[in-house]
This record gives C-alpha cells, sequence and structure tokens, in this order.
C-alpha cells in the first residue's frame, strides 16, 4: 500500500464512521457498529478498487515512448514506483527511465535526468529538444 492509497483508505475509513454516526442516530449502537463494519467493507473495496484501477491504468492505458534504443515498447518496460514527483521505469535493456506528466526522461546512473520524449496529445510521443 503507498501513500495514495493509504489516503484513500483514511478517507473512507472517515466516511465509514460517518456512515455508522447516521445509523446510530435511527438504530443505536447497533446501528453504529453495524455501520462501521459495513463502511470499513467498503472502505476496502474502495481501496482495493482504486488500486486496481491505478494498476492496470499502468499496465495497459499509459503509453510510453520507444526507449532509446528502439528495442522495448509500452510492454516492455517495468514499473519500479514514484520517485519525487513521478514514476520510474525499467525498460528490457535495463536503462532507467524517469516519467512526469508528459515528460519522459532517461535517468541518469547519478540520480540526474536527461530529456528524452514529450507526449503530445494522448499518445504520440516526440523528441524532447529541451533539456
Ligand atoms: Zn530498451
Amino acid at each position: 500500500m503507498n501513500f495514495n492509497e493509504f489516503l484513500t483508505f483514511l478517507l473512507a475509513s472517515f466516511l465509514s464512521i460517518f456512515f455508522g454516526v447516521y445509523l446510530a442516530s435511527t438504530h443505536g449502537i447497533t446501528g453504529f457498529l453495524i455501520g462501521v463494519v459495513v463502511g470499513l467493507i467498503l472502505a476496502s473495496c474502495i481501496t482495493v478498487a482504486w488500486y486496481l484501477l491505478r494498476k492496470a491504468y499502468r499496465r495497459y492505458w499509459c503509453s510510453l515512448p520507444p526507449c532509446k534504443k528502439g528495442v522495448c515498447r509500452r510492454r516492455d518496460y517495468k514499473y519500479l514506483g514514484p520517485a519525487g514527483l513521478g514514476v520510474e521505469y525499467v525498460c528490457g535493456c535495463g536503462d532507467h527511465y524517469f516519467k512526469c506528466g508528459n515528460d519522459f526522461r532517461e535517468l541518469m546512473p547519478d540520480g540526474s535526468t536527461k530529456a528524452y520524449m514529450i507526449r503530445r496529445g494522448v499518445i504520440r510521443w516526440e523528441k524532447n529538444a529541451n533539456n
């Protein structure tokens, strides 16, 4: 569970308590307990659904350009996790990349990044001339 998923669960858990308080107003302590339990189950379902949606987005819909060597395509990248304000990927060749919004950068061994591609529109990638 990453920080965003934790926040989602926390928010959903608070909603479950409000749901319990709402049920307590009409059904007393039993209503409160049922409301909190049902709310926590809903919170867990929402968190898992959010996690699966994010994972599916990264795996199937998130467009990535070919790697610098021209060997790897979108499915050859492996998602490594959040890095700073973006996310880090490694391609099948072993080269590391950093993606932040529409900016896809090469991640150097010293941690610095080098401009590589920029996304125009939804899936069209162009060489990024800016550094
Ligand atoms: Zn590659």
